[in-house]
């Protein structure tokens, strides 16, 4: 099977084909950070016009790479949610368009069971169930991840995703958008035990992440003009590692068996996050799977694995599946907890 995936949920477009041997056959990704910058975040109404003109020539680019054609595709795949709905929007309908041209099932799939089912891509030994920590711009949870659309959430942020909060604080010191490698960059040449910063909900009985106070701390330190950036870059990095850490620690134990411990979404692209986590399998025996670096931020690869997935199951939906802004994986937990919670 070849499947085309459509991304187009945040501010990268993208589009790639992807095979059920895992091969990865072409891939594209346009960023429009450059033109986000300026307003230090991603402004809605402009990623979605961006994403309007550039994805049909950036599909056919892709097309071309592989040199195939869209007749030699089984399925096309793009994110119907959840994100920034004009984006969303502007994927769907020319996936829609794409697969009433051609014939060919159309396959919705949630953005987080893209980042979700990544890992799988990355590596073919990783079966369900696996203990997953998704940690994106946008969401930080931990789910137990038991099949493809079969997912227990045991833990979300009550506040801050943990992307956002590097995002935030890289905003109070100045290193503009997106902020998470930057930070990762300048921690390097500070020191982590320098500042004192808050480990919000550590060792909590609640199994959820909080990281608005570690922003507001953040903010603080970097008023009281006591410390340079760089240590306080480091001191975020370790603090934020530390309430992962002792949150993955807390969902391991609730867990029950697992095959592995897995990281995926944006900010597992930040290799101290990464050596810390690698760690904490190791201590519980269990073998740790990241995805490549480029797997884990916003990519058209891991849309279209997810429809590799689900097209090997026989799945497809209908050409008026609709666009959703809201599209939690485990909709019981999220019921329960209330959005966002
Ligand atoms: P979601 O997937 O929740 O809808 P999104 O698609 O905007 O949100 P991703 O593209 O998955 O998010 O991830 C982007 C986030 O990852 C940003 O907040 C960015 O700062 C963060 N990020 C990227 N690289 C790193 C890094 N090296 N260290 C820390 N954070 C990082
Ligand atoms: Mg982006
Ligand atoms: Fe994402």
């Amino acid at each position: 099977t070849t499947i085309l995936g459509i991304e187009s949920s945040c501010d990268e477009t993208a589009a790639a084909l992807v095979t059920g041997d895992r091969t990865i056959l072409a891939q594209r990704i346009a960023s429009q950070d450059e033109a986000h910058r300026p307003y230090g975040g991603v402004v809605p109404e402009i990623a979605a016009r961006a994403h309007a003109e550039r994805l049909a020539p950036l599909i056919e680019a892709t097309l071309a790479d592989a040199g195939m054609t869209l007749d030699q595709v089984d399925a096309i795949a793009a994110t119907a949610g959840p994100g920034l709905i004009g984006g969303v929007m502007v994927g769907l309908v020319t996936a829609k368009a794409l697969a009433m041209a051609t014939g060919k099932p159309l396959i919705a799939i949630n953005h987080l069971e893209g980042h979700a089912l990544s890992p799988r891509l990355a590596d073919g030994a990783l079966e369900y169930p696996y203990l997953l920590l998704l940690v994106s711009g946008g969401h930080c949870q931990i789910l137990l991840v038991e099949g493809v659309g079969k997912f227990r959430r045991l833990a979300t942020t009550i506040d801050d995703a943990l992307g956002e909060a590097f995002d935030k604080s890289a905003k109070l010191l100045g290193l503009g958008y997106p902020g998470g490698p930057a930070m990762e960059r300048l921690a390097l040449a500070g020191d982590a035990k320098k500042v004192p910063l808050p480990r919000p909900l550590k060792g909590s009985d609640e199994p959820h992440f909080s990281f608005a106070g570690l922003k507001s701390a953040v903010m603080r330190a970097k008023q009281s003009g006591q410390y340079s950036d760089a240590d306080i870059a480091a001191s975020f990095q370790q603090a934020a590692i530390d309430c992962l850490i002792d949150r993955a620690r807390r969902a391991l134990a609730a867990a029950g068996p697992v095959n592995a411990l897995v990281v995926a979404g944006g900010v597992a692209a930040n290799k101290a996050i990464r050596g810390a986590l690698e760690a904490l399998a190791a201590e519980h025996a269990l073998d740790f799977v990241a995805p490549p670096l480029a797997l884990c931020t916003d990519n058209a690869a891991m849309i279209a694995w997810a429809g590799v997935e689900r097209f090997a199951l026989g799945q497809s939906d209908p050409l008026d599946v609709a666009a959703r802004p809201r599209w939690p994986l485990d909709p019981e937990a999220d019921a329960v907890r209330g959005a966002g919670v």
